[in-house]
């Protein structure tokens, strides 16, 4: 980076509202993927202050759950209004810290606006039912009322929208939260809280003193600092976003304590090519999901389950779709393929073409560094795609790289069985015009994952649906459709409007 542009970087970051000083120290060195350049220096907050945090959630947790539910959305409404006044700054920010395109940051600033839009929709709309009763003069309904303090872990590749997703619908269902974005892309998500704290400010200015004090609270850190929320009784819903080794710590001591959890981890993400399938639209879909964001979004597209066939066509056009790819500085506009987020990552993607090889694989294109001269402090990969001739050990693995593995099947039954034989369920999807093997990959007999898409790729999903997956996924879902229930608690009351007491169940009593 040239003086210039760290300087320019310096006003984005001032006009996302950080005043770096304040946050100034020794324990988290950000550097930006693009060329390696310190971006900060920040201080971590030790996990001994986390009680501290803990106890203003929880105070702040008595006045919010109070305030009405549309009062509620209009904070929400406020910050959707602030980030998308700041949405080029911060989408630059998330370019710089994690290497997305300028488009991929953008959209990712996007969709943090879009759930700010739902959830100001449905913060009128958080109803229960009304069920009837099999006893005359009674009533049974169900309410959904605040649940309590939330905390929010995120992972690298997604550090403005996960939390934002998150935080949208605790705010509107009536709970404080508390959010720790990865250590390795503190900025982006310090921007987009900040833009919550402007619009905390402006609530208060045109609603009077609601949104109490810790209502929202930021904390920087490592895992220490996570598992510090994590192991308190008082966060009543632990959403966390990253790899299935961290659910896998996660999840236990959330249940342990009977607290309620939301786990988004790893995904091993598929696509079935059959003979019906419009290659060309195909082919189009396999590269955006598997070269996008250098390979590092949770629904990558990872393996290519595709018709013996059809496979030798669809490897042609695809060889030359990866053959012009742009890879290289994401902040041009005219590149597709940005830089991996750190040098482990690069050898990760080595480690695993080269098992690949050992597992019978042929390396078909890509896997080499790239543009080493021109950032020796940048980790550029070329996207690789490999043949394998089964599902091997590594295969099974998720690679957070664009490294895509390519399968061959004969009968559905089969491609189906390929999709499912892993441990991750996160997403999939299938490329057909033949409606029966649509219909029977979307069937109870078909794909095993969260999400399971037609004639489009595995990754960019809108907000509206729920989105997550199965298995060492972590089971749960956020985002869209019914996600708010489980930022609330549900009660069932029975409600007697008679002069009698009927027992249910027909039962006489005394
Ligand atoms: P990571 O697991 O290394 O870290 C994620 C977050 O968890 C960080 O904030 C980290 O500090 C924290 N953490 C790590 N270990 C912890 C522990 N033992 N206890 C508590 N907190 C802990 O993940 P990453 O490298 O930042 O992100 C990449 C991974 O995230 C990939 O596996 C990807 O598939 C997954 N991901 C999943 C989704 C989803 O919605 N399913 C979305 C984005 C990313």
């Amino acid at each position: 980076m040239t003086e210039t542009s760290f300087t320019d970087f310096q006003a984005v970051l001032k006009r996302c509202g950080i005043d770096l000083p304040s946050y100034q120290g020794n324990d988290i060195n950000v550097r930006s993927p693009i060329d390696g350049v310190e971006l900060a220096r920040l201080a971590a907050q030790p996990a001994a202050a986390m009680p501290a945090v803990i106890e203003r959630a929880t105070q702040a947790f008595e006045q919010w759950r109070l305030v009405p539910a549309p009062v509620r959305g209009a904070l929400v409404r406020l910050w959707g209004e602030e980030l998308r006044r700041c949405k080029a700054d911060i989408g630059h920010v998330i370019s710089r810290e994690v290497g997305k395109i300028v488009q991929e940051g953008l959209g990712e600033v996007q969709e943090g606006v879009d759930i700010c839009e739902y959830a100001v929709g449905l913060s009128r709309q958080l109803h229960g039912k009304t069920i009837v009763s099999e006893r005359p003069g009674h009533r049974i309904m169900e309410q959904y009322h605040p649940l309590g303090p939330v905390a929010v872990i995120t992972a690298f590749n997604f550090p403005s929208a996960v939390f934002a997703w998150n935080a949208a619908l605790a705010l509107v269902c009536g709970d404080p939260l508390v959010f720790k974005p990865s250590e390795k892309a503190p900025l982006s998500g310090l921007a987009t809280f900040k833009a919550l704290e402007r619009a905390i400010e402006q609530f208060t200015a045109q609603f009077g003193n609601q949104a109490p004090q810790g209502l929202a609270q930021i904390v920087l850190g490592g895992s220490d600092v996570a598992e510090a929320l994590v192991d308190s009784p008082q966060m009543a819903l632990v959403s966390a976003t990253g790899s299935s080794r961290m659910g896998r710590s996660v999840g236990p001591k959330v249940a342990a304590r009977f607290g309620k959890r939301i786990l988004e981890l790893g995904g091993n993400n598929a696509m079935v090519v059959t003979p019906a399938a419009d290659l060309d639209l195909a082919v189009r879909a396999i590269v955006f999901s598997a070269v996008g964001t250098a390979g590092q979004r949770c629904t990558s597209l990872r393996r290519l389950i595709v018709h013996r066939d059809v496979k030798q066509v669809l490897l042609e056009k695809l060889l030359k779709a990866y053959s012009s790819l742009r890879i290289g500085d994401p902040l041009h506009n005219d590149t597709l393929v940005g830089p991996l987020i750190d040098a482990a990552a690069f050898a990760a993607m080595q480690q695993a073409i080269a098992q690949a090889f050992q597992q019978g694989g042929k390396l078909l294109t890509g896997g080499q560094r790239l543009l080493e001269q021109q950032f020796p402090q940048g980790f550029y990969a070329a996207p690789a795609i490999v043949d394998m001739p089964a599902q091997t050990a590594i295969v099974q693995q998720e690679t957070f790289a664009p490294l895509l593995y390519v399968l061959s099947y004969e009968t559905l039954e089969q491609a189906i069985a390929c999709n499912n034989d892993v441990t991750q369920g996160l997403s999939s999807c299938i490329f057909s015009n033949d409606l029966r093997e649509v219909e029977m990959f979307l069937s109870a007999a078909g794909s095993d994952c969260g999400m399971a898409n037609v004639n489009i790729g595995p990754s960019g999903a809108e907000i509206g649906g729920a989105f997550g997956g199965e298995k060492e996924t972590g089971g749960d879902r956020e985002s869209g459709s019914d996600a708010w229930k489980q930022y609330m608690r549900r009660t069932t009351n029975t409600i007697n409007f008679s002069r009698e007491l009927p027992l249910a169940q027909g039962i006489h009593f005394g």
